[in-house]
């Protein structure tokens, strides 16, 4: 992707372009195998029958860093685990995503003012796509999380800038 990124001007052909690799990109988001609090039993609920993750295209829950392009931070950052998220996100492969599950991912959560051992925001661990709120936020919300980075998806454009 980088030998055609940012050399052609906007125009009809870069649109068209644009439009395939961002739609097939946003069909195919495969979430890496990473959970660390009660947060991931959402997870892992959202890749059950009964909702379906797989509808997204993101059923495929990789082991390996290195064959997902999303990190669902799912649970509470401990400062003993923060090194080790972060050298999983630098292992994975471009372009690639984060969704901070719930409150202890996105604030700290409930360990916000007494929790000397928590990070109050993986924001400053790794950079943030998309916040799914709540304690834990449901199955439902993540996929929703997973809508909106859809989203952002669709913006992405190859064109120079
Ligand atoms: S946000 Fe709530 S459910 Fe999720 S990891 Fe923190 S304490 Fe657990």
């Amino acid at each position: 992707m980088a030998l055609i990124e940012g050399i052609f001007e906007p125009g009809l052909v870069v649109t068209t372009v644009d439009w395939v690799l961002n739609w097939s990109r946003k069909r195919s988001i495969f979430p890496m195998t990473f959970g660390i609090a009660c947060c991931a039993i959402e997870m892992i609920a959202t890749g059950a029958a009964r909702f379906d993750i797989d509808r997204f295209g993101s059923g495929a829950f990789r082991a390996t860093p290195r064959q997902a392009d999303l990190m669902i931070v799912a649970g509470t950052v401990t400062f003993k685990m923060a090194e080790r998220l972060r050298r999983l996100w630098e292992q994975m492969a471009e372009p690639r995503y984060v969704i901070a599950m719930g409150a202890c991912a996105i604030s700290g959560g409930p360990y916000h003012v007494h929790g000397y051992h928590v990070v109050k925001g993986v924001d400053q661990v790794v950079p943030v796509d998309v916040y799914v709120p709540g304690c834990p936020p449901r199955p439902e919300a993540l996929l929703e999380g997973i809508m909106r980075l859809q989203d952002k998806i669709s913006t992405h454009t190859i064109a120079k800038r």
